[in-house]
């Protein structure tokens, strides 16, 4: 059996010049956790060209989902953000990762912390029921640099909260900070700085962050994954993976070339 899927493209949407969102068929047979990636792309003269990229959509929606930059020279997305209803994609059978709320230990808070495309595998983890069976509280921060880009927000606060099944759940445990670094919004500045200065526990009234109570998942740029790792095992956290459960767990949205 093939190691790969052939899905048709069912809608796209372009945020901006530089993010994209396209949904896709799902094969019935294909299996994921929340927060798992996979491997996606694109036949070129006749041969894969692949990334990895992380599910936006929960494992219990019936099609794919996935949020994508579009980097203008990158092999894949220069051809990807193209792409048009009806188009084929190719979708990994083997979907992977370590953002699994499985690989925390119990806590009380789960905090989500990502930068541009690293909200995807967030946006699945937010839907899934057991997050908030787990933990109390979940709080998702999403950095850009424009407000433009914050992707999925009118979905988050309008729609997620008065949803059929998970609506109750999400508007009393899921709060949502979207902060951005290079205009005026009401929340501004790099997710490291807003957690070191202490302003976005402040202004989310919640004590700061301690591995009695928090878990943590971080998806963003290298950069911001060796800050936080940093940040937190100053604080005393713990980093878990896929064969032993810790206070945190981190994946790269991208790797840096
Ligand atoms: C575990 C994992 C999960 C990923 N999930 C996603 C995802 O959900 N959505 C997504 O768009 N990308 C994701 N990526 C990045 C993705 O695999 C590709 O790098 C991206 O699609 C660009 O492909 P490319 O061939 O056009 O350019 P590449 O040659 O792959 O990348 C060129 C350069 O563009 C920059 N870049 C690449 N991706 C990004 C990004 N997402 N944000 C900012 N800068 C970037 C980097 O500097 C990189 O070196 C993920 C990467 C990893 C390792």
């Amino acid at each position: 059996m093939s190691a790969f899927n052939e899905e048709r493209v069912l809608s796209v949407h372009h945020w901006t010049d530089t993010l994209f969102t396209f949904t896709t068929t799902r094969d019935q047979s294909l299996r994921f956790s929340n927060g798992h990636f996979t491997m996606i792309g694109l036949r070129v003269n006749d041969k894969p060209l692949l990334r990895a990229y992380s599910i936006v959509s929960p494992n219990h929606d019936e099609h794919l989902e996935f949020l994508s930059i579009k980097v203008q020279d990158g092999p894949l997305t220069s051809r990807l953000q193209h792409i048009q209803v009806g188009d084929t994609v190719i979708v990994g059978r083997k979907p992977t990762g370590t953002l699994l709320i499985d690989y925390l230990l119990p806590g009380k808070r789960l905090y989500l912390l990502s930068t541009g495309t690293g909200l995807a595998p967030f946006m699945s983890i937010i839907r899934d029921p057991a997050t908030y069976e787990q933990f109390e509280q979940v709080v998702l921060v999403h950095g850009v640099r424009e407000v433009k880009e914050l992707a999925y927000q009118e979905l988050i606060v309008d729609e997620l909260p008065k949803h059929e099944f998970l609506g109750e759940m999400i508007s009393k445990q899921l709060l949502y900070y979207p902060t951005v670094t290079r205009e005026a919004y009401r929340n501004t500045g790099r997710v490291t700085d807003l957690i070191e200065n202490g302003k976005l526990m402040a202004d989310l009234n919640l004590p700061a962050l301690n591995p009695v109570e928090d878990r943590v998942m971080i998806c963003g740029s290298p950069g911001m994954l060796k800050d936080l790792k940093r940040m937190l095992e100053e604080r005393g956290f713990k980093e878990g993976n896929t064969v032993r459960q810790g206070d945190f767990v981190i994946e790269r949205a991208f790797a840096e070339q």
